[in-house]
C-alpha cells in the first residue's frame, strides 16, 4: 500500500470506528462530541484555517475565498443509521479485508466526507486560497429529521448569504445503474421527491366480531388499498432531468431502445409503458409514488375496531406535486369513508436546472477526475438534507464521487457497508479539481 493510501484508509477507518448512530430519542450526546473532536486531529488545517459553527452539533464552516461574490457550500452528514444484522466484519472496526473497507458510514456518508475535508487539508497545505468563499457542512441528523441543516440554511437565508453552487451525497459512479446500458456512469441528483406519511382512518361504532356487519373498518381500508395499487392515479411525465439521462445512456445501449433513448420526446408514448416494466425504480423516476407501511385495527382478537388506520409513505414528483398527489389518494379514500390527514412534515424542494453553468461546471469535474466514466441525471427517490439549501440556492446538486458495484449500493443502510480503498484517491481529487474551479 502506498503511504498516502496507508493515510487515507487509516484516517478513514478511525472515523468508522467512532460510532455515530443518531436516533430519533437524542441518545447518548458525547459520541457526537468525541466524532468532532477526532475531525479535528485528523484535519488540523481545515479547522485552523476556517471559521466555525456549531449548530446543536450539525457544523458549519467559512473557508474565506479571495471574493465573496459566489459562495459555494460542500455538505455531508457524519451521523449514521443503525448496524443491525449479521454483518461478515463488525460494523465499526473500520477493518480492511481484499482491499475493501468495512463499517457503517463508510459510502454513507463518512466517506464523502474524509474525501471533501482530506481534499481541503491538502490544498489548505499547498497554500492554496479559493476563488469565492466555500462553506463545508456536516450534519448530525441527517438520518433522523435533518433539523441542524433546517436550522443552518434558515441562518444563511437570514444573513441574506445566497450559495451559487451546492454538492450533498446522492447518485455515486456505477455500471449500468438503469439496466441495459453498457458504460459506467456518474448519477448526478438534480433534485429530490417530497417525502410525506399519509395516515387514513376509517371509524365505525365497533361491537363484537361475534356480530360484525358489513365493510367494518379493515375491509374498507383493504378495499381502500386494493383500488389505490391496481390503479394509475400519477401522471407520468418526462422532466428535462429524465430526458437528459435517457440521451447520456442512449449511446451505451445496443438496437433498438438504444434509438428510442436517443429520442426521449418522440418516443415518451413507448418510454412510458416500457419504464414501469423494467423495474420499480425505473417507474419511480417518471411519477408519484405511494406505499402502505404500517397498519393499526383493534385490540383484541373479538373486538371490531371504532378505529382502524393505515399509513402510507408517497414520495411526490415535481410535476404533479405534493397537494395534487395528496388529492389523488384522497378522492378514493373518501369513496370509502376514511379520513385523510398528512402525519409528516413535507418539504418541497425545485429541480436544479440541466443546462445551468453550475450543472456544466460540475459534469466538466467529473470527465476530469473520472476519464471513463459518462456524467448523467436523475431525480432522487430518497430525501437528504440538501433540500433545506434550496431556500438560499438554485444550484443543488446530489453526487457522492466513489465508485460502487451493487452490493456495496445495497449495503447503504443494509449490512456489510464498504467502499474499495482504490476509490478514496480519485474522490479526494475529485473534491480538489471542484474546489480549485468554484
Ligand atoms: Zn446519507
Amino acid at each position: 500500500m502506498s503511504e498516502k493510501l496507508d493515510l487515507y484508509t487509516s484516517k478513514l477507518s478511525k472515523m468508522i470506528q467512532a460510532e455515530t448512530v443518531s436516533s430519533f430519542s437524542e441518545p447518548d450526546l458525547d459520541k457526537f462530541k468525541h466524532f468532532r473532536s477526532l475531525l479535528k486531529d485528523l484535519f488540523p488545517l481545515v479547522f485552523k484555517t476556517c471559521e466555525m459553527e456549531e449548530f446543536d452539533g450539525s457544523l458549519l464552516l467559512e473557508w474565506k475565498g479571495v471574493s465573496s461574490d459566489k459562495p459555494s457550500l460542500l455538505m455531508n452528514h457524519y451521523d449514521v443509521v443503525e448496524a443491525t444484522g449479521e454483518w461478515s466484519h463488525s460494523a465499526f472496526s473500520g477493518e480492511v479485508v481484499d482491499d475493501k473497507l468495512y463499517g457503517r458510514g463508510t459510502l454513507d456518508d463518512k466517506g464523502p466526507l474524509f474525501a471533501m475535508l482530506q481534499g481541503i487539508e491538502e490544498m489548505i497545505e499547498s497554500g492554496f486560497t479559493p476563488k469565492n468563499d466555500i462553506y463545508i457542512e456536516t450534519g448530525r441528523n441527517e438520518e433522523t429529521d435533518g433539523r441542524g441543516a433546517d436550522a443552518i440554511s434558515r441562518a444563511l437565508e437570514e444573513r441574506g448569504i445566497r450559495i451559487d453552487f451546492v454538492l450533498d451525497e446522492g447518485g455515486e459512479i456505477m455500471y449500468d445503474p438503469l439496466g441495459g446500458a453498457d458504460g459506467t456512469f456518474a448519477v448526478v441528483g438534480l433534485g429530490e421527491k417530497c417525502t410525506v406519511d399519509l395516515k387514513f382512518t376509517a371509524r365505525s361504532a365497533g361491537g363484537h366480531a361475534s356480530t360484525p356487519g358489513k365493510n367494518t373498518p379493515l375491509v374498507r381500508l383493504g378495499k381502500f388499498m386494493a383500488e389505490v395499487d391496481s390503479k394509475d392515479l400519477f401522471k407520468k411525465s418526462l422532466s428535462p432531468v429524465i430526458k437528459n439521462m435517457f440521451k447520456d445512456m442512449a449511446p451505451t445501449v445496443k438496437g433498438p431502445l438504444g434509438f428510442v433513448f436517443a429520442h426521449p420526446t418522440f418516443f415518451w408514448s413507448i418510454l412510458k409503458t416500457v419504464m414501469p416494466k423494467v423495474s420499480p425504480s425505473a417507474k419511480a423516476l417518471l411519477q408519484t409514488t405511494i406505499a402502505f407501511t404500517m397498519a393499526k385495527g383493534s385490540d383484541g382478537d373479538n373486538v371490531l375496531p371504532q378505529e382502524a388506520y393505515v399509513i402510507a409513505n408517497m414520495r411526490t414528483s415535481h410535476h404533479e406535486g405534493l397537494e395534487h398527489s395528496i388529492a389523488a389518494v384522497k378522492k378514493i379514500a373518501d369513496k370509502y369513508g376514511l379520513e385523510t390527514e398528512v402525519v409528516s412534515d413535507p418539504f418541497e424542494s425545485p429541480l436544479s436546472d440541466v443546462n445551468s453553468e453550475q450543472y456544466k461546471l460540475l459534469k466538466n469535474i467529473i470527465k476530469e477526475s473520472f476519464p471513463n466514466v459518462i456524467p448523467t441525471t436523475y431525480i432522487m427517490n430518497g430525501a437528504s438534507d440538501s433540500k433545506y439549501f434550496s431556500r438560499v440556492s438554485n444550484n443543488v446538486f446530489r453526487f457522492a464521487p466513489f465508485t460502487i458495484d451493487e452490493q456495496q449500493l445495497s449495503s447503504i443502510h443494509g449490512i456489510d457497508e464498504n467502499v474499495d480503498i482504490d476509490t478514496l484517491e480519485p474522490a479526494v481529487n475529485f473534491y480538489r479539481n471542484l474546489i480549485k474551479e468554484l
